[in-house]
């Protein structure tokens, strides 16, 4: 190869692929005046095993983008804006005074874990995901819904809530009372028109009955209590299983979806001697907004406002004050 064509391949190279991608990197929000434009967050990135610190804003572009497809509509990523923005900012107010290194953020105030926090993508991994070629257009999108609804927030009785969501209830949310143990006014069942997503996700999982019970820490059981089989004992007034008998030991269902890694508690099982197989719908814990029902309203034409106002029982929507953050 010549040195001439050398030279012009590595113009391509810079002019198709890094020169893209670096500015890529730079698109950010405005620096606008807003409610929380110059709040910092230092955030624990789980995966690269760093604190970050970063602006409010971006943190939250990382998020919506980590949380919720970018291919999703306006409202309801303006929708998931407010919720994350919500989420973080309560957890701020309540752990500012009480970090240490030795905690689960070391001694940031949040992380990047989704099983803990929230998702978090960094621009790289984002560009990773999306390639160039999506990244821009993505990106755009995300940062308009979070400037959009800029220091935006939702309070319950003038308090931040706690503004938890999931990717799919299967066509009822649930009470937090059913999930958690303690009631929430602000999270109680409501409908949802996520059901054909709820389908498209639903899985079947099939363990031994040896395996089942060494998974729940239930080994050496007797072929007669094996013999008693599987089954849903209650229900929760939304359909989703909450106790489920294991060959005569009663779990609660919350804890069998920790245990076996299940998409939902929204199941069925059949059982026999040897095999139970679990037949799961929806994705998540199901309390608060569901994401893929967002974006179901939001098709519908409805605003971001309205959407949380569903899922979210009697809140108000306001702007944070920046003196009480
Ligand atoms: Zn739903």
């Amino acid at each position: 190869m010549s040195r001439i064509t050398l030279f012009l391949l590595s113009i391509c190279v810079i002019a198709v692929v890094v020169l893209p991608g670096t500015i890529a990197l730079f698109v950010r929000p405005r620096a606008t005046p807003g409610a929380t434009v110059s709040l910092w967050v230092d955030l624990w990135d789980a995966k690269a095993q760093t604190v970050r610190r970063m602006l409010l804003q971006d943190y939250l572009v990382g998020v919506v983008a980590a949380e919720m497809p970018a291919s999703f509509g306006l409202e309801a990523l303006k929708a998931q804006a407010v919720a994350a923005r919500t989420y973080t900012l309560r957890k701020m107010s309540q752990n500012q005074e009480n970090l240490t290194s030795a905690d689960a953020h070391r001694g940031a105030v949040i992380c990047s874990d989704p099983a803990h926090c929230q998702a978090w993508n960094s621009r790289e991994e984002l560009l990773r995901k999306w390639r160039v070629a999506g990244y821009l257009g993505n990106i755009r999108m995300i940062i308009a819904a979070v400037e959009e609804t800029d220091g935006l927030v939702m309070t319950y009785n003038g308090n931040l809530i706690d503004a938890v969501y999931h990717s799919c209830c299967g066509g009822m949310t649930e009470d937090a009372a059913e999930v958690w143990g303690r009631r929430i006014p602000y999270l109680v069942a409501v409908s949802c028109g996520c059901q054909r997503k709820a389908l498209e996700l639903g899985e079947m999982k099939t363990w031994e009955s040896g395996e089942l019970l060494a998974a729940l820490g239930l080994g050496g059981m007797s072929l007669p209590a094996i013999a008693s089989g599987v089954q849903v004992v209650a229900r929760t007034a939304t359909a989703r299983a909450s106790m489920v008998s294991i060959y005569g030991v009663t779990v609660a269902a919350a804890d069998l979806r920790r245990a076996l890694s299940l998409k939902s508690t929204r199941l069925a099982v059949v059982s026999d001697t040897r095999n139970v197989t679990f037949t799961t719908t929806g994705y998540g814990h199901g309390v608060g907004m569901c994401q893929w029902g967002a974006e179901v309203l939001a098709q519908a034409g409805w605003t971001f406002d309205a959407i949380l106002k569903h899922y979210y029982f009697g809140v108000e929507i306001q702007k944070v004050d920046p003196s009480s953050s």
